[in-house]
């Protein structure tokens, strides 16, 4: 029983002031969490409940499913990420660290590597899969924007599990059987969530989806079409109008179009002259510069449409191990800031590519290459030949897709899991191979799965509190009911430690606020705290009676005291 007179606890009644969503204010201010320093947070006995309880439902479902547990270090050496060359992929969002003989360590963000040399070593025909290999494990990634309390910590819990198959057909019986697992787990910790076709990211590999819970403050942004696509922004193919024939346009015509640097500016001088032209008619060119993770740089330039703006982060899951930044327009030779065009004058040999709404036989108002000078009719396919086209603009609610049927929604959400058909890329750097059926060795095929266990905390915070507190879902809230001894006499105390007793008696976790204080602090915080049922001894004891609330819709009912134990465990077992 945990008793609030004792409990290492202090709720806060003011907002934390560097929390900007309500699950890491709600989280800080009812003492579950505490900020160290920036992404990494210690976790407090409420806070180790709810944690624990959410590992356990990862556990039960990946057991279920004939996972097995195991638990790699945290600390690992470089050279098996050498090998696959994510010791320097992975950028700046490693944490590396040397030993006193000046030894190269890293704190693992994701261990696909340890995973496949533990196989390697352990297994050696194809009698022996599949396998299936889960831990619950601290990573550590040096995030660029830790945010939101433990929602993206530098330190986080994770759930990641690897399979083993050898041959495609196995893999895909491993993702699936994964999946299913993870609907499953969704479902039991109350998180609504939606599954998405995401991009693969520095992870390699091919088949890929997310489950992101919905919510207003995800940093993720979904697309789904009215005939059930649905997929993660950066994955989203955009579809672009019918391709035309590139000779049916008038020749191209350089045009004098005095201080018109941006399209604003360009669009009013066409305007001032009577003419019907709307940015959505000119082609904008970003100068973006990429970045390699070994640190090389290159400049590329990306032509959209001059209505819309370019989505770095959709553009960056295109490039990746590469990052993406604006560039200094000055310092690349042979462009003219504010004038650029694709077509003649255009600087030879600098990479220039068009987004997806570029299409072949399009034409266009843009730069002439020249100070104070457009060129009208620019025609794709005719004036310039784009390298390729890339998916570069921010996508906008009513756009078309490839994926799907009819106009695209856009809504928010936060990635809590990721299912991943990783394919031989650990397998062939580390050369995983087992004796097939023929008796030759076949390489071996591998999926990665994780799931968000410390970011889950906040997930089903955000998706579930109202503007007093917390509202703990039952599979994961600290406690199974809150039994509230209110009022001055020590006949309530003792009515509700009897209570207590008899409800773990029946096999219930109990939070007892046993602190005799004021009344109102014992409401708020029982409010705050989130304890789906609560058990109120008060005033109306003195009639024999008890209130029974329900934290959720705020309902309460006057209970004979005989009766409360099987009401609270009638409500607890629903
Ligand atoms: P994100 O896009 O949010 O950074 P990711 O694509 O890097 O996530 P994965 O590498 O697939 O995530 O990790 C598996 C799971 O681990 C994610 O689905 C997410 O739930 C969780 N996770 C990833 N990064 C963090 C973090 N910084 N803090 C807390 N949980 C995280
Ligand atoms: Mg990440």
């Amino acid at each position: 029983m945990l008793r609030m007179s004792t409990l290492f606890l202090r709720t806060l009644r003011e907002d934390p002031a560097d929390a900007e969503v309500p699950s890491h204010r709600l989280l800080v201010r009812a003492g579950y969490v505490r900020r160290v320093a920036p992404g990494i947070y210690s976790w407090l006995p409420l806070g180790v409940r709810v944690l624990d309880r959410v590992a356990q439902v990862v556990r039960e479902e990946m057991d279920a499913m004939g996972a097995q547990e195991v638990s790699f270090p945290a600390l690992i050496p470089r050279e098996p990420y050498e090998v696959t060359g994510r010791w320097t992929e992975y950028g700046d969002g490693l944490f590396r660290l040397k030993d006193r003989k000046g030894g190269d360590y890293l704190l693992g963000p994701t261990h696909e590597e340890l995973f496949t040399l533990l196989v390697k070593g352990e297994y050696s025909s194809y009698k022996d899969l599949p396998v299936w290999l889960y831990q619950v494990q601290t990573k550590y990634r040096d995030e660029a924007r830790p945010r939101a309390g433990v929602l993206r910590g530098r330190e986080f819990l994770m759930k990641d599990s690897y399979s083993f198959d050898v041959d495609d057909e196995g893999l895909e019986r491993s993702y699936q059987a994964h999946r299913a697992a993870y609907v499953r787990i969704f479902d039991r910790l109350g998180l609504d969530v939606r599954i998405v076709q995401a991009t693969s990211g520095a992870m390699g590999g091919s088949a890929s989806e997310e489950f992101l819970a919905v919510a207003e403050t995800g940093e993720d942004t979904f697309v789904s079409t009215p005939d059930g696509y649905a997929a993660n922004v950066e994955k989203v193919q955009l579809r672009g109008p019918a391709e035309g024939d590139p000779a049916a346009h008038p020749p191209a015509e350089v045009l004098d179009t005095p201080d018109t640097p941006t399209i604003a500016t360009l669009v009013a001088h066409f305007r001032g002259l009577g003419m019907d032209v709307g940015p959505e008619h000119t082609l904008k060119n970003v100068v973006l510069t990429l970045t390699q993770p070994d640190g090389s740089t290159s400049t590329l330039v990306v032509g959209v449409p001059g209505d819309r703006e370019v989505d770095l982060k959709r553009l960056e899951a295109q490039v990746a191990p590469a990052t993406v930044a604006p560039a200094e327009v000055e310092q690349v030779p042979g462009l003219v800031k504010g004038y650029i065009g694709p077509q003649e004058g255009f600087p030879a040999g600098l990479r220039y590519v068009v987004d997806e709404l570029v299409v072949r036989g399009s034409a266009w108002i843009t730069g002439a290459n020249a100070p104070g000078r457009h060129a009208r009719y620019v025609v794709c396919g005719r004036d310039f030949e784009p390298a390729g086209t890339v998916g570069a603009v921010e996508v906008r609610e009513g756009d078309l897709c490839t994926g799907g049927e009819g106009p695209i929604s856009l809504e928010r959400g936060i990635e809590m899991g990721h299912v991943f058909q990783l394919g031989r890329k650990y397998a062939d750097a580390f050369g995983l191979d087992v004796l097939g059926r023929e008796g030759k060795p076949v390489r071996v095929t591998m999926g990665s799965y994780g799931i968000g266990i410390s970011r889950a905390v906040a997930a089903i915070a955000e998706q579930s509190h109202d503007d007093k507190g917390l509202v703990w879902p039952r599979g994961v809230a600290p406690a199974d009911v809150h039994v509230l001894a209110v009022g001055k006499g020590d006949e309530q105390k003792v009515v509700a430690l009897r209570l207590s007793e008899e409800l773990e008696a029946r096999g219930l976790r109990v939070l007892l606020d046993d602190r005799g204080g004021s009344p109102g602090v014992a409401f708020k915080d029982y409010e705050l705290l989130g304890i789906p049922t609560g058990l109120v001894c008060g005033k109306s004891l003195a009639d024999g009676l008890v209130e029974l609330r329900d934290r959720r819709s705020g309902s309460s009912r006057t209970l004979a005291v005989e009766e409360a134990v099987d009401a609270v465990v009638a409500e607890v077992r629903g």
